[in-house]
């Protein structure tokens, strides 16, 4: 199997051969999709996952924008259209100095699954711009995210592609790029989610990512009886994911011990509560700080340089972004007693940190699987702006619960081993790619 999963890769590499996350991506649902497909000759006939590994459509574009200086920037613009076969393209924004076409095309390509897992009509995309937001003025991003979609315009749409946040794009972002989506095309629709409540977003939408993390590991230790309470918790990232999964993590009555930007991490033994979260969320999303201060200003240790994986826990959440997970930091949880890995962010864990989980058969949620009730909200948005109504705070947190369930149902059903053990990277990769497969095929070669 290993050859066919090699001979299978040599085919991405020759074309993608620079793009080592989008081929990192690729090679981590091959070693599931692979296999599977050995034993269901249909996938192998039609080429599936050689299709699904090929974007639909990628489209780059300039964006100027004039700064407060009044000097002209340059940046590079995205959008990676990657599969259509189960409904519009549907996936966020980037806007980070990182963001390169090949980390855009693995988002892309983990957002096809992840949308099929929630059981929404969503297909998968994915874009943004090495555009950094941090140290700007709300003008000079206003102006660029008006060149932004200027040129995005004509490629989106409330039935074609539905883009939304991600790092470096929130509520101020999605507000810009809304206004002058609408002014440019002389329409109110639902062209982009994780909208302000009063023009078109759903509730919960900030939230969703968060909840839907720590619903989903409630629901993985459920199976063992067990429950977040009184749990040693340890999160990396303070941004939304990290903010909404502490949020959540005290609620279900589980200490939460870091929380880490990209200069270090926080170690608060005493644990976040309801207080210090409110300065978490004060100092990152309005007065845009560093994670120091937090430390500063309750007193506790601030580690520089470092991410947070040394801390002794019982769950982890990477919450930051790709790769901040490596081999030797696996091991060091798994020794230091940590028996749950739920990812908040997309490929928070390199191959050899996972391959370290999957031997020590600790509990390891995907991101696909874990982080899915961002872009379930999403749908659910996208449902309430096509019957022009808004759900309330409940009802969009019972559908969010229902759906992280059902995704934890459905990689029980595909990842269960003889052994009893639950492979959620491959129950999330089998059940996900299932779905889209089999519309591919319906639709024809297209
Ligand atoms: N960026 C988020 C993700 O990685 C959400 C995308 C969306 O809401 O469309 O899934």
């Amino acid at each position: 199997m290993k050859t066919a999963i090699q001979e299978f890769m040599k085919k991405i590499e020759l074309r993608n051969g620079h793009e080592t996350e989008f081929l990192q991506a690729v090679y981590e649902v091959a070693e599931s999709i692979v296999p599977f497909a050995e034993h269901n000759p249909k996938y192998k006939i039609h080429k599936i996952l050689e299709r699904i590994a090929e974007p639909e459509r990628v489209l780059i574009f300039r964006v100027p924008w004039l700064n407060d200086q009044g000097e002209v920037e340059i940046n590079r613009g995205y959008r990676v259209q990657m599969n259509s076969a189960i409904g519009p393209y549907k996936g966020g924004l980037r806007f980070h100095p990182s963001v390169n076409l090949s980390v855009l095309k693995f988002l892309a390509f983990e957002q096809v699954f992840k949308n099929s897992l929630t059981g929404l009509p969503m297909g998968g995309g994915k874009g943004g711009s090495d555009f950094d937001p941090k140290g700007k003025s709300d003008a000079e991003v206003m102006k660029f995210c008006q060149s932004f979609m200027t040129e995005l315009y004509r490629h989106v749409g409330a039935d074609i592609d539905v883009p939304a946040g991600d790092i470096g794009v929130g509520a101020r972002e999605i507000g810009f790029l809304f206004g002058q989506y609408k002014r440019i095309k002389g329409e109110f629709t639902g062209v982009l989610t994780g909208k302000g409540p009063e023009w078109g977003g759903s509730l919960i939408r900030p939230e969703a990512t968060g909840y839907g993390v720590v619903y989903f590991v409630a629901e993985m230790l459920k199976l063992r009886n067990d429950s977040l309470k009184d749990k040693r918790v340890i999160v990396s990232g303070a941004g939304n994911v990290a903010q909404y999964t502490i949020e959540k993590c005290i609620e279900m009555g589980a200490l939460v011990v870091t929380v880490s930007d990209s200069e270090g991490y926080v170690y608060d033994p005493e644990g976040i509560d309801a207080v210090k979260l409110a300065f978490i969320m004060d100092l990152k999303n309005q007065k845009r700080g560093r994670i120091k201060t937090y430390a500063k200003h309750f007193n506790c240790t601030f580690i520089e340089g470092q991410k947070p994986w040394s801390v002794k826990c019982d769950i982890a959440f990477p919450n930051a972004t790709q790769n901040e997970l490596d081999e030797a930091d696996a091991r060091l949880l798994v020794e230091n007693g940590c028996f749950c890995v739920a990812e908040g962010a997309n490929m928070p864990s390199t191959p050899g940190a996972i391959h370290v989980f999957e031997q020590a058969k600790i509990l390891y949620a995907p991101g696909k699987a874990a982080n899915a009730g961002g872009v379930a909200v999403s749908g659910l948005e996208m449902s309430q702006n096509s019957l022009r109504y808004s759900w309330d705070r409940e009802k969009v947190n019972i559908k969010l619960k229902q759906i992280i369930e059902q995704i934890h149902q459905v990689c029980v059903k595909y990842g269960k081993e003889e052994s009893g053990y639950i492979n959620y990277g491959r129950g999330a990769n089998i059940a996900g790619f299932v779905k889209v497969a089999d519309a591919m095929i319906a639709q024809g070669i297209v």
